[in-house]
């Protein structure tokens, strides 16, 4: 079934790089929608059907685990899996990451990665 998913990273060359990793994987993208923040990140979930949220930490405006904390806040937006993809090095935020359900995988990152990553996501989705 197609995916319709969401890059939030304020690197215009990472959304791209996102992007082209998951096309060269194979993965059925129906929608590809991008934002630069957590706030517009928020704002596309709002107004658009998102099957996966793909979302870096390190923004301006609104951060990623912000844009996590209001999304498992909102019964709307709680259930929809969440992959981030970061430099992140603190131990501490990744695990509370990891507790919140959230899919974790560093910055640089290779295209199997994300394939393994997405495709352990979806057939995880509660699509029966
Ligand atoms: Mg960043």
């Amino acid at each position: 079934m197609p995916m319709n998913i969401l890059i939030v990273d304020d690197s215009a060359v990472m959304r791209s790089m996102i992007l082209k990793s998951l096309r060269m994987a194979g993965l059925d993208i129906a929608a590809a929608h991008q934002a630069t923040n957590g706030l517009e990140g928020l704002t596309l979930l709002n107004e658009h059907p998102i099957d996966v949220v793909i979302a870096d930490i390190n923004m301006p405006v609104m951060n990623g685990e912000e844009m996590i904390q209001r999304m498992k806040a909102d019964d709307k937006t709680k259930n929809i899996p969440v992959l981030v993809i970061s430099t992140e090095g603190s131990e501490t935020r990744k695990e509370s990451l990891k507790e919140q359900g959230v899919a974790f995988i560093h910055k640089p990152f290779s295209p199997e990665q994300i394939r393994d990553t997405m495709n352990a996501i979806h057939n995880s989705a509660g699509r029966t």
